[in-house]
């Protein structure tokens, strides 16, 4: 299992991570394989998207800001229902195959590190699994 540190920059940012997670298959044994992504948080996700224009991450962080607003008629005392709620929207773990020691993904798929309530650091786990 690796750990990886994110950092963020904003309160709510996508970033790039795929480059990451190739690097944890690179330095793991296996040629064929999977690897499980895990956020350990509770305001941040992991989801699989386009990489190509950046216009599409924006879209998704702006839809998710609009039916969901940091302000509203919430309990949570901390503030930040709306980074919960939007985590647990998109989900804490991705599954992706590898063969070859490269990950299987569409030609305009990345990974993305979903921050909801940065600036933070972060930490991403990820795990290789061979797969015979
Ligand atoms: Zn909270």
């Amino acid at each position: 299992m690796e750990t990886f540190s994110v950092e963020t920059h904003r309160r709510e940012e996508m970033i790039d991570i795929t480059q990451l997670v190739q690097q944890a298959i690179r330095e793991g044994g296996a040629t064929n394989g999977m690897v499980h992504c895990f956020i350990p948080h509770t305001t941040a996700a992991i989801t699989i998207n386009e990489n190509a224009d950046p216009d599409v991450t924006r879209d998704i962080l702006y839809k998710l800001g609009k039916e969901i607003p940091q302000l509203d008629n919430y309990h949570h005392s901390e503030g930040n229902s709306d980074a919960h709620l939007k985590a647990s929207l998109i989900g804490a773990s991705e599954q992706v195959l590898f063969e070859n020691k490269k990950l299987v993904l569409g030609t305009w798929q990345g990974i993305y590190f979903c921050e909801f309530d940065g600036p933070r650091t972060r930490r991403l786990i990820v795990k290789v699994i061979p797969v015979g």
